[in-house]
């Protein structure tokens, strides 16, 4: 009977050893990927004017439904990714099928109505959303990506400008890559884009849209990106992505950009070394922040 368990609990701990080892090489080839679900239930951002071959095209609707083809890309290629969304869990379908099918973490802090909240980890930066962020930093994420699509009214409009934002110091070869392959895949490639490619925008004024998130991943080392590449308002755009093979296409393009991006980053990741020394990203730094009142948000006046 011992001699059994001897060597059954022999058995278990070589599982257990064999598991780690697995885990331990995945966290080598770069622990978890992060991809963000910028907007939640109840606050489902941007949609088109109407609707295209029978479907609406809406920004949360579509990441939820899609973002599991991106995480696919990542993990077939070796990485573990980890799918978040900052609200609570959808109760109504489809969105509640295509949040368990894509495993999507919900981190149920919404800061609805835009309410901003400073970093756990560097509370001079401050954001609405900052959650998601935060998770990216607790995981020791490889790098984040917040997945949107942008707008530019509620009417139809052919213009906007491609873009991928990033953090200053460590995004630009994630924002460039996801760029490329968004270039030489989707954009004027299948979606009609007036032949004008994708380009990479460095933000980091906190007062800025989602530089809050950027430079608190900054601090910590993480390459983030925000893909804003896709207008819902441009019908073109619109009747490309709401075809299902429209749609697959631009998600796994996004997950080729970040997994060359991985392949090929073999520079150290800049990392804050101060936490009292304030920069231009800093909450309070910026002429635009400085009359905010964020709880908790430490001032870095210059
Ligand atoms: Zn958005």
């Amino acid at each position: 009977m011992i001699h059994r368990m001897l060597v059954l609990l022999l058995l278990l701990s070589g599982g257990l050893y064999a598991q780690s080892q697995i885990q331990d090489a995945r966290a080598m080839k770069g622990g978890a990927v992060v991809l963000d679900i910028g907007h939640f239930v109840g606050g489902e951002g941007a949609s088109a004017p109407e609707a295209v071959n029978g479907m609406t095209l809406r920004e949360c609707e579509f990441w939820y439904r899609y973002a599991g083809v991106v995480k696919e890309v990542i993990k077939r290629a070796g990485w573990n990714c980890i799918i978040t969304n900052r609200g609570f869990a959808p109760t109504r379908e489809p969105l509640a099928s295509f949040a368990r099918k894509a495993g999507v973490i919900q981190l149920r802090r919404p800061d609805a109505g835009g309410k901003r909240t400073p970093s756990r980890y560097h509370p001079d930066r401050v954001g609405s959303g900052m959650v998601s962020a935060d998770y990216a930093i607790w995981k020791r994420a490889t790098c984040i990506v917040f997945l949107h699509l942008n707008s530019t009214g509620s009417r139809w409009a052919s213009g906007g400008r491609s873009v991928i934002l990033c953090n200053h110091f460590n995004g630009r070869g994630l924002a460039t890559s996801i760029c490329r392959a968004l270039d030489n895949e989707v954009l004027n490639h299948g979606m009609p884009n007036g032949g004008r490619g994708c380009s990479v925008e460095v933000r980091r004024v906190d007062a800025d849209r989602a530089a809050g998130w950027l430079n608190a991943c900054d601090d910590s080392g993480i390459p983030a990106a925000v893909v804003e590449a896709a207008f819902v308002n441009n019908l073109a755009h619109a009747e490309y992505l709401t075809r299902n093979a429209g749609a697959t296409a631009f998600a796994q393009a996004i997950g080729h950009g970040i997994v060359n991006f991985l392949r090929s980053d073999t520079t150290p990741h800049h990392v804050r070394k101060n936490e009292n020394v304030p920069d231009v990203g800093s909450f309070g730094y910026a002429a635009e922040s400085r009359h905010l009142n964020v709880p908790g948000a430490k001032r870095l006046l210059h």
